[in-house]
């Protein structure tokens, strides 16, 4: 029998799980146009304000006039641009490893690295509620593969001792995308060496926005490249742009460029886009007023919603999500934040477990005082809590 699409999407939509696209029609900023309003957007991933920046954008115009548009191949065919290299070597340096590689998106990287480190005979081990191309990465590198209850680096241990796979790769989120939370990294990074095993921490929410000076997680916890080998970051959260990277040891890097299918079949971003990238990235590391003012912005936000009775749990990052529980009651709490103005979009399985949809409620340092508490005053009349 073929496959019947309308059927699958009839169950789809009997479970509330069904999900359309809204229309942005301008750039990406706090205020948004989407269907015809202009709402004030609190579910973006651009945490710094990075991705309508005017010397972001200027540094992209330019980098159109001198790259053109496309990059014409895969980095190892006739790709790979000066701009792409240039921008490579910023990033070890603002890690703080040896080398760093491009990769084109953030899933492309996670699914290159994770299945080009392990294969067959070898044991991956991942957090739970990890980035669904981290795995996808697991599944798709045929080792063995084993979830560890989230956040949890006792069980972690214990699977780590029963294995006996000659290699092992642990892999985790830095922070979590759709709870907000930090993985215990230096507890992960004890188990994994007890274990002998790598350490992967994918970074995509940290970057830009967690450490003194926005190096991340790692930074966060005062964990370097000994703790954790493998670091992947995201450059279309924090960093405003597109794309993503790997860093790492220059024989990890080298070994990538060999072997990660994701990046050898693929074609490179536009050098552009880089050159754009270079500029957020100096951004990030000249005017921390932005990493202080997102702070600021996420400590206004938990102590209005505190009081309003919102249970947000110990979260010091900028994603403060609110469990509504039943999809359809989170799709009509982010209706009625629409109706008052507010961007908030309703995060539903499988993207979260069943049972937790949410309002992924995300800050930005662009916000002003006065929109945080406009969304502060609408969430306590969008989801009234029992006083
Ligand atoms: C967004 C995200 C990715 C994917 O990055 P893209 O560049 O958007 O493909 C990977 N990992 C985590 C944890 C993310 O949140």
């Amino acid at each position: 029998m073929a496959f019947d699409p309308a059927a699958a999407l009839a169950k789809i939509k009997a479970r509330d799980a069904h999900r359309r696209r809204r229309i942005v029609e301008g750039p990406q900023d706090v205020q948004v146009a989407v269907d015809g309003r202009s709402l004030v957007n609190f579910c973006s991933n651009d945490y710094l304000g990075l991705a309508n920046h005017p010397a972001v954008r200027e540094a992209f115009r330019r980098g159109v006039d001198r790259w053109g548009a496309g990059s014409g191949a895969s980095h190892l065919v006739c790709g790979h641009a000066a701009a792409h290299h240039a921008l490579e070597e910023e990033l070890a340096e603002f890690t703080g490893r040896p080398r760093a590689l491009l990769f084109s998106t953030g899933y492309m990287a996670n699914l290159g690295v994770v299945s080009a480190l392990a294969g067959r005979g070898d044991a991956v081990f991942e957090d739970r509620l990890n980035h669904a191309s981290l795995l996808d990465g697991g599944l798709l590198s045929g080792a063995r593969f084993q979830r560890y209850p989230h956040a949890d680096a006792r069980a972690l241990e214990a699977a780590l001792a029963e294995s006996r796979a000659e290699t092992r790769l642990v892999v985790t989120d830095g922070v979590f995308s759709m709870d907000g939370d930090l993985a215990p990294l230096p507890a992960l990074a004890r188990a994994a060496r007890s274990g002998r095993a790598w350490l992967m921490v994918d970074d995509a929410h940290g970057l830009g926005v967690l450490g003194g000076e926005g190096r991340g997680t790692l930074e966060h916890f005062g964990l370097d490249e000994t703790e954790v080998p493998v670091l992947v970051g995201t450059l279309g959260k924090a960093l405003g742009t597109f794309g993503a990277f790997a860093a790492g040891s220059e024989d990890l890097i080298d070994y990538l460029i060999q072997r990660a299918r994701t990046y050898v079949y693929t074609t490179a971003l536009p050098p552009a886009v880089a050159e754009a990238t270079r500029a957020s990235l100096r951004l990030v590391r000249e005017e921390p007023e932005r990493r202080e003012r997102l702070h600021r912005n996420v400590r206004r936000f938990r102590a209005g919603a505190e009081s309003l009775g919102f249970e947000l749990g110990d979260l010091i990052g900028p994603i403060q999500p609110i469990v509504i529980g039943a999809n359809a009651e989170a799709l009509e709490a982010s209706r009625r934040l629409g109706e008052r103005g507010f961007l908030v979009s309703a995060i539903r399985p499988p993207t979260v477990p069943e049972g937790t949809a949410r309002l992924r409620i995300t800050l930005s340092a662009s916000h002003t005082d006065e929109q945080v508490d406009g969304l502060l005053e609408a969430l306590a009349a969008a989801v009234p809590q029992e006083a």
